[in-house]
Order: C-alpha cells, then structure tokens, then sequence
C-alpha cells in the first residue's frame, strides 16, 4: 500500500492546544504562493501516481482555502485512481459548494473537527463552530452522497467530568456516522495551553478520571456497534481508515506540503516546517532508516492497532527473534501491559493507558 498526504497548512485562527503546523494567511497572495509550490511538489511525484492508494488532505483547515485554491490542487490529483481520498474540514468554514468541489473530484470520505459538543468548552479550546455548524456539515455531506464520515473528538479537556464525556458521545452516537478518532487532549509545548500551564493557570485532567474517560468511550462505542481498532480509533465494521492504516502497518507514503513527511523505500524525508524556507526549498532533511530503525518504528506503529502486531510477519521480514532482539518485551507481558494472542503481540487494556511506557521498550 502507498499513500499520498498533502498538507494544506491555513487556518483561521490558532486553536489553544494545537502544535500543528499552520498559519494564519495575511492575505490570498501567501496561499497562492503555497499552492503553486505544493502543486509543483505533488507533480514532483508524477511517477509514483499509478501506485497510489489512498489520499488525505490534513492541515490546518484544507477547506478554509478558496474553492479556486482547493479545485487547483485536486486538478493536479486527478489522474491518480484512489481506494480511499478523505478530506480534514473544519464545519464552520464548510459551504455546500464545496461539498460538490469534493464529490466532483472523487473525495470519498471526510473528516469533521468537533472536539466536543459543549459549546462552553469549544470556546474554551478557541473553536470557531457552533454545534449547529457540524451538523448542517453532515447532513450536507450525506445528501451529496458522501457516507463515509469520521469526526474526531477530544477527551480529557480541564473541566470534563464523566457525565460531560457521555452528553458527548451521544451526541456523536446521534449523527450517525462511520468512524470516530477520539483523542486525549496532550498538552503541546509551543502552545497557548502549555503557557498558561507554565503559569499555574492550567490543571491536566488526572491521568485516573482520564482512564475512566476512555474506558466509558470505548464501552459506549462498542455498544452503539463502533470497532475500536487503534488507540485512538473506533469505525463502523468495513470503515476503518485505510490511509491511517498504511501509517500503522509501516507502509510506505509520501507527504507532500509544508512540515509534511514521507518513507518511501527505506528512507524517511521531512519537509521545512518555515513556510518561506518550503517556498525556496521544500526538503529539509532525508535519513536513511536502519534495520534497526524500521524494527523499532514498525512494533511502535504496529502496537497501536488494538489487534496487534503479528509476530511471526515481523520476525521474518527482519530475520529476528522478537524475544531475543526485545527481553523486555516479557517484563511488559508480566506487568500485563503486553499479551501475546495467536501469534499476535499487542497491548493490554491496563497498556492501552499507559502505551508510552510500553512503547520506550523499543526506542
Ligand atoms: S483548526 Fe486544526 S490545525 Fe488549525 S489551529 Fe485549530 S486544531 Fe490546529
């Protein structure tokens, strides 16, 4: 599997936990510019296009572009044939135009920021929509035939408590879509949140109230028939995000636009992350992965999946024994982080909340 990420990095604000790179444009000619680069850098990778299977537009906020920019950007798609071309929009900024922009252009699934449905606590985060903004979003999509919807969402927001997590998944349960990435809210260096945490200003949610977060998410998704297949990821049975998984599966995929990376036979490229040094140069550095390197980032990746990592695939395409080459791998299975299961090694629930300490094993 080959995938192809483009980042689009405008937004219209700064959210107060975001880390991600973006901008916020001065004016049309800066997107211009980016957008005549980014086309050139897709085009860049002309050769490639046959073998592609999936595409993901991310950002920043893909659809705060002008439909002009965004209709510039999937013409130099065109010619590639996808299983899978997801879409990352933000409701407020999403017009039925662009719906039919997408569906022209063959974008088969997209995925919604909400974060949460408690409209106090959007602000708090400096979320620009409204509740009624995600679902005229929806219901706007659904209509034009795009049935393959994913939202993400945020747990363990300051404030959250278990009967805020519960008003939020039923009304996810309600909209009823494809696919949910549910994620705890990280405190980021270099971001709003992380400076009013260095001035007392901020309180993380505990890491037990934030457990039990995740465990009544997971429960509920299970019952309203959500797989949960990735730490973070629930789909309905056949909408699992094949983009997402070529990460997960240590496949190879290239990313083009700004701060975007890429593994493309054996070698990791990363792209400036400073939007005029991307203008002038778009690489900023290529290193060559070692066996040792792609071991490591293939159980990391791999034990993200909640089936696991299949021992036996591993073991022969490096020619290891996953024991001999990992003795801590029984120490994480005695403290019942780590379980071994037909043939596949994965994480534990207990390992689920505490994947860090797990994952250090293979650094
Ligand atoms: S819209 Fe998304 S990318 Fe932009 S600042 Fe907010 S979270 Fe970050």
């Amino acid at each position: 599997m080959l995938g192809l990420y483009i980042h689009i990095p405008f937004c219209k604000h700064h959210c107060h936990y975001c880390d991600f790179v973006k901008t916020v444009p001065r004016n049309q000619k800066v997107v211009d510019n980016y957008i005549n680069k980014l086309v050139e850098e897709i085009n860049s990778y002309k050769n490639y296009f046959d073998k592609i299977d999936t595409v993901f537009i991310g950002g920043g906020t893909p659809n705060f572009i002008s439909d002009d920019s965004l209709i510039q950007v999937l013409e130099a798609l065109k010619p590639i044939k996808t299983k899978e071309f997801t879409i990352e929009i933000n409701p407020e900024s999403y017009t039925e135009k662009q719906g039919q922009i997408f569906v022209k252009y063959g974008i088969n699934r997209v995925s919604i920021g909400v974060q949460t449905f408690n409209e106090e606590r959007l602000k708090f985060l400096n979320r620009a929509h409204t509740n009624k903004d995600v679902i005229n979003a929806i219901s706007s999509l659904k209509i034009l035939g795009i049935e393959n919807i994913s939202i993400d969402l945020i747990f363990a927001i300051p404030g959250q408590q278990l009967s805020d997590i519960e008003h939020d998944l039923n009304e996810a349960i309600k909209l009823d879509i494809k696919h949910m990435s549910y994620y705890s809210l990280i405190l980021e260096e270099n971001t709003y949140f992380h400076y009013l945490y260095n001035r007392g200003l901020f309180s993380e949610v505990s890491e037990d109230l934030s457990g039990e977060m995740l465990e009544n998410i997971i429960r509920k998704l299970e019952e309203n028939g959500f797989e949960y297949y990735e730490i973070s990821n629930f789909s309905k049975p056949g909408f699992r995000s094949i983009h997402n998984q070529i990460y997960w599966k240590f496949d190879d995929y290239i990313g083009v636009g700004l701060g975007a990376h890429g593994k493309l036979d054996g070698v990791r490229y990363y792209n400036e992350r400073a939007l005029n040094k991307y203008l002038k140069n778009t690489l900023y550095e290529k290193v060559e992965l070692s066996t040792d390197d792609m071991i490591s980032e293939e159980m990391i990746m791999g034990l993200r999946l909640i089936s696991g990592i299949n021992i036996s695939n591993v073991e022969s395409k490096y020619n290891i024994n996953l024991h001999q080459k990992f003795p801590q791998i029984k120490e994480m299975i005695d403290l019942k982080l780590l379980t071994e299961e037909s043939g596949y090694l994965k994480l534990t629930k207990k390992g689920l909340f505490l994947g860090n300490q797990v994952f250090q094993i293979f650094i």
